[in-house]
């Protein structure tokens, strides 16, 4: 056992208050790690709260605790309250305070005692205790390791296994990139306390309701450009999109995955005209590191292979800009 799980163990062996924050845009990892680690701490005697930044798809409700969330962005009193009362927080799935917008200020500001669990690149130092793993498949996967660290591995239960097979199933495109030999021993443990993979699979991939293919269809079809002397592809969105097929939340998931499935395409971006920015998605197969073109061009970052950003311009001048530095990125393509 490290000094920090050791330390963190006497801590947690007296029950606090506690809270759970992930990253804005929850997705399946960022809920299904923050709702696991909470049944697992309310199970040691401790009083839990989950806080996210902003609303979450309403296809991860099957997740215990889900209609327990407090929303920031629906509820700033009640989620700055949380966070000020909290003895010990704990962050997760992401990496700096400025991926949870303006709580950022209040876990800067507050003394309690600051846990990260993450896996994303360039974790910053602003908690007491940090499992950074950047080369974890999801933090679900992190969040199952601390458990067993702690000595605890029992007291995860059908329900925990639950909440931390989604994060396996939503970061690693159900098992198709970012797994490591111990992504397969968490789930198998998984499995084996009880949960039923298959069904989760199901809940997760065969959720979309008509206008999600209608919209797919759209982008596909006119919203495409292929790059092939670059091996790249990228589909944009405007504002009139947006309103034309009613687009919501989470409605343009897994949209930059498709053009991956073009032979020789390495690089995807999904650009979007957003009320006030352009957000911009990017999705790279081997080595080619979208990280760094997040970073350095979009203001972002994320994994190597799946990162995103946002800029304060014009849809065309961003989409100009990707198409302008592709050529940095990407060798020539001789045909
Ligand atoms: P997505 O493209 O699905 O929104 O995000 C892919 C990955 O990039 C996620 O791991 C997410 O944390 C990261 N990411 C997305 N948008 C941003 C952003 O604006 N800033 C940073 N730092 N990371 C982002
Ligand atoms: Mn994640």
């Amino acid at each position: 056992m490290t000094n920090d799980i050791l330390e963190l163990k006497n801590f947690l062996s007296i029950p606090k208050d506690i809270a759970i924050i992930a990253h804005r845009n929850p997705d399946g990892d960022a809920l299904g790690s923050a709702l696991g680690l909470q049944r697992f701490l309310e199970k040691k005697g401790h009083l839990v709260k989950v806080v996210m930044p902003s609303e979450s798809p309403a296809l991860f409700n099957y997740l215990p605790g889900f209609a327990s969330i407090t929303v920031f962005d629906l509820k700033h009193d009640e989620a700055r309250d949380i966070l000020r009362k909290s003895e010990c927080i704990f962050c997760l799935d992401f990496n700096g305070l400025d991926r949870v917008d303006k709580l950022g200020p209040v876990i800067d500001e507050s003394r309690a005692t600051k846990v990260l669990i993450d896996h994303h690149l360039d974790p910053e130092p602003f908690v007491d205790y940090m499992f950074s793993d950047t080369e974890a498949s999801s933090t679900c996967e992190l969040v199952y390791q601390f458990i067993e660290d702690l000595g605890y591995e029992l007291d995860i239960d059908t329900q925990i296994g639950n909440c931390l097979f989604t994060g396996l199933i939503t970061d690693t495109g159900s098992f198709k990139y970012n797994t490591r030999p111990q992504t397969y021993n968490v789930a198998a443990k998984l499995k084996m306390v009880g949960v039923d993979d298959y069904s989760l699979q199901d809940q997760i991939n065969n959720c979309l309701k008509p206008k999600h293919l209608e919209l797919l269809g759209h982008c596909l079809a006119n919203r495409m450009e292929i790059f092939e002397d670059y091996g790249a592809g990228l589909i944009y969105l405007t504002r009139e999109d947006y309103a034309k097929f009613d687009i919501q939340r989470g409605d343009t998931e897994g949209i930059v995955n498709y053009m991956l499935m073009i032979q020789n395409v390495k690089v995807a971006a999904f650009i979007t005209e957003q009320p006030s920015i352009i957000k911009v998605s990017l999705r790279s197969k081997g080595d080619i590191s979208v990280q760094e073109i997040a970073s350095k061009h979009f203001k972002g970052g994320g994994h190597k292979n799946a990162s995103g950003g946002a800029l304060y311009a014009s849809l065309e001048d961003v989409l100009n800009l990707y198409k302008r530095i592709l050529p940095k990125y990407l060798p020539k393509v001789i045909h």
